[in-house]
């Protein structure tokens, strides 16, 4: 299992169980609102709730903050349900914050009859001209001082359906001078006259994220509630809403993590839906999305992803994420634990002259180096006609490579030592077909005369080779942040037109139609991974292979590819 680290946050909950601060059980919450496809920002924080829960012996509950209508749809739950179950973590209990709206709706009127919340009947664009600024005192509206009385009429007759979207909201009643611009009467409640994916046409006055989610972990008798640092300044009103709605014992108290920010990708669900709907990636799940369900198409392991999100840790200061720190934690797991066969991605033909004809000899070959523990082998053919990758020769090769030119000797991995004879090309020039001879005293790679041979290189019987399609997946973005461009100007965030889109990586996805690949993979199931030796890992496309047509995803290349 993945071991938890040490982080600022995990103190405390270590702490709170010693002095049993809450009085009950470790219980957090992992939050997603179910308008996109989780991603690696999400599996951060799902190792983390559920990873404390798991460790101190308490509770974590899946609670879909589903309180917009506009955005959210029943298949973001399903696949949000099965990445977490995929991930290895299973809820204690799934909750909707939806389910909650009669509650929180109670808890409007409770604010109302005390004097906390009022009806407020301003525009929007009134509302926001009358916070004021972070240097100026806001404007309290001309329907602040509203009786109680009065409000309770409005609001529910605002449940009721009674007036058109945006006529009236619900807001706190705290103070429009407060330093924290939040706290200037933040609106609670939003008439929507429209189809929520859970609740149908019936109801109409939607909680925003304030009112609902402070107050649904309070009513899940949540301990800490983790969030990322945007929402630091929600803190006082979360502690005012909690404390005004009654939830005075051990009440939930909020505590803030740096978000998970990737290199090269973009963790927003928002910008991601972009890349779909316009059609710049295949989907939710193409292998190029940081989604949990791309990621896991690309061939990576939840083992691999929780023990990354651990490794990357928690901080209470914004950071940025090398790609290659991914990329290290997926080499790391794959390696102990995938087979290594031979697919050459670029093939040029090697016929050995001196190979007796018509003979086919089956060579054992293992599936793994000997510093993995694992068993396991198969037999591969070799024959007098071979493809090995074009890359591996060179007409007039440079003093350091090893591989195979015009006169030199080559290792075949776990096959014989050839020599390359006679260089055939075509009428335009291009070589299509080396004449080789090996040395039949070499079976298994190794000279009896004792003569070095520095290069092996990998190949596949052309008889025997299997046609396959292989995607080579990179980057999906040129610049490590393309919400920033170059880096030089900050855009805002959430409402610039979709800049990111100009750095999107051309050769993010590169399809080599006609690898060829050992026979020994055909018999294996759809989805298992491989490292196919000297190019990367890679693993059979779970959506698009076929037993007649195999595809291979490419997880990640090798750290040391073409080395040797
Ligand atoms: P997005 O911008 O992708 O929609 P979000 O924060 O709005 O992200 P939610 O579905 O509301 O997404 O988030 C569910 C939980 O996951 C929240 O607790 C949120 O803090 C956490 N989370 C989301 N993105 C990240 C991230 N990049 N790193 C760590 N935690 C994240
Ligand atoms: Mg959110
Ligand atoms: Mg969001």
């Amino acid at each position: 299992d993945t071991t938890p680290r040490s982080n600022f946050i995990r103190d405390l909950v270590e702490e709170d169980v010693a002095t049993n601060r809450f009085g009950r059980p470790v219980t957090t919450r992992f939050p997603p609102e179910p308008n996109g496809f989780p991603h690696i920002g999400h599996v951060k924080s799902i190792v983390l709730n559920f990873g404390l829960a798991r460790e101190f012996g308490g509770r974590c509950n899946l609670r879909f903050d589903d309180t917009n209508p506009f955005t959210e749809d029943i298949k973001y739950v399903e696949a949000m349900r099965r990445d977490i179950a995929w991930l290895g973590y299973e809820p204690d209990a799934v909750y909707y914050a939806s389910d909650y709206f009669e509650q929180l709706y109670e808890f409007a009127e409770l604010l109302v009859t005390k004097g906390k919340a009022y009806v407020d009947s301003q525009t929007d664009e009134e509302i926001r001209a009358n916070r004021g600024t972070v240097t100026t005192p806001g404007t309290n509206s001309p329907y602040r001082d509203r009786t109680p009385d009065e409000n309770l009429d409005l609001l529910r007759r605002m449940k009721a359906g009674e007036f058109p979207d945006g006529a009236h909201v619900l807001r706190a009643r705290i103070d429009m001078a407060h330093p924290n611009m939040i706290m200037r009467d933040p609106l609670l409640l939003r008439i929507r006259h429209a189809h929520h994916y859970r609740r149908g046409d019936a109801w109409c006055v939607f909680p925003l994220y304030d009112f609902a989610h402070g107050l649904s972990d309070a009513i899940e008798g949540i301990t800490r509630s983790l969030c990322t640092l945007e929402f630091k300044d929600n803190r006082d009103i979360y502690d005012w809403l909690v404390r005004e709605c009654g939830f005075t014992d051990h009440p939930p108290t909020q505590i803030e993590f740096a978000r998970l920010e990737l290199d090269y990708t973009l963790l927003s669900k928002r910008k991601l839906l972009r890349l779909v709907n316009e059609g710049l990636v295949s989907g939710w799940d193409d292998p190029r999305m940081p989604t949990i369900s791309g990621i896991r198409r690309r061939g990576v392991t939840p083992e691999a992803l929780r023990n990354f999100a651990e490794a990357v840790g928690v901080a209470r200061k914004p950071a940025r994420t090398e790609l290659a720190t991914f990329e290290h934690y997926v080499r790391d797991d794959l390696n102990m634990r995938v087979p290594r066969v031979m697919c050459v991605l670029k093939p040029l033909k090697v016929v050995l002259t001196n190979w007796p004809a018509g003979q086919v000899d089956e060579l054992e070959a293992p599936y793994y180096p000997h510093d993995v523990p694992l068993e396991g082998s198969r037999t591969v053919p070799f024959s007098g006609e071979l493809w090995i990758e074009r890359d591996d020769f060179m007409e007039d090769p440079p003093k350091k490579f090893f591989r195979l030119a015009p006169g030199r000797e080559v290792r075949l991995r776990y096959g014989y030592l050839i020599t390359c004879q006679e260089v055939v090309k075509d009428a335009a020039g291009e070589i299509v077909e080396l004449r080789c001879t090996y040395d039949p005293a070499t079976r298994g790679g190794d000279a009896p005369d004792g003569r070095r041979v520095q290069g092996t290189i990998h190949w596949v019987s052309a008889a025997h080779a299997v046609d396959c399609e292989v995607r080579l997946y990179d980057k999906l973005f040129t610049v490590p942040n393309p919400d920033h461009g170059d880096g030089s100007v900050m855009e805002s965030d959430d409402d610039t037109p979709a800049d990111f889109l100009r750095f999107l990586n051309p050769e993010s996805l590169v399809v080599v139609p006609h690898a060829k690949v050992e026979p020994s993979v055909a018999r294996d199931p759809i989805g298992t991974r491989y490292q196919f030796e000297r190019t990367g890992y890679f693993v059979s496309d779970p959506v698009d292979a076929t037993p007649e047509r195999l595809v291979f995803n490419r997880t990640v290349t090798l750290r040391d590819s073409w080395a040797k």
